[in-house]
């Protein structure tokens, strides 16, 4: 993990820790003020519990929380990011798979802050072992979650197919901080989080 951490940093990304999720929702409720909060979708998100006591603070956009028929737009455009990663690499790389790509875009978009909340199980080994955890752990898990009528959620095992239901259909990897974004932030969680 060490050897991760400090490449994630090496690469422009802050990183926090925090030992429980617990402890993660209190740090983002404490650092977040006043501002408009966007969230991903996220199982990761979802165990931290974090939505009500961010929204008793800032304007925040969460279609798992609040669904509207602006929510997801908003939530891009907001000034604050929240989103988990599906793997971490070891040479400190950040990546997302997407099927609708609305949660890389709001990673991706020019922000203040994006924050990814990773439990300890979405740091994989290098590159490559982080690639295949996204494709075949992240996705197939999310794709069951979501019921999707895909070979993956029968499975547990990426078939890169071709169903209308496919989940896979973006792949974000940010190799380093973009310029647009004043901070991007890693909070690793010292617990097992999200697929
Ligand atoms: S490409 Fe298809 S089979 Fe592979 S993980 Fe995504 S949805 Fe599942």
């Amino acid at each position: 993990m060490e050897k991760t951490l400090e490449n994630l940093k090496k690469n422009g990304f802050t990183v926090t820790r925090c030992a429980t999720a617990k402890e993660a929702a209190e740090y983002l409720a404490s650092t977040l003020r006043g501002k408009t909060i966007g969230m991903g979708g996220s199982m990761t998100l979802e165990a931290l519990d974090v939505y009500d006591a961010l929204a008793a603070q800032n304007q925040v956009y969460w279609h798992q929380a609040a669904p509207g028929p602006d929510t997801v737009e908003r939530a891009c455009n907001a000034q604050v990011y929240i989103s988990s990663a599906n793997a971490i690499s070891e040479e400190g790389y950040i990546l997302n798979i997407d099927g609708r790509g609305n949660r890389v875009a709001g990673t991706l978009m020019a922000k203040e802050r994006v924050i990814f909340v990773v439990g300890r199980n979405k740091l994989a080994g290098p590159m490559s072992q982080a690639l295949d955890r996204a494709r075949n752990v992240a996705a197939p898990a999310n794709a069951r979650r979501l019921n999707k009528k895909t070979p993956c959620a029968v499975d547990g095992v990426c078939h890169d197919c071709a169903s209308p239901d496919r989940i896979c259909n973006a792949l974000v990897v940010f190799w380093k901080r973009p310029y647009g974004c004043d901070t991007m932030e890693v909070l690793v969680v010292d617990e097992d989080l999200g697929y």
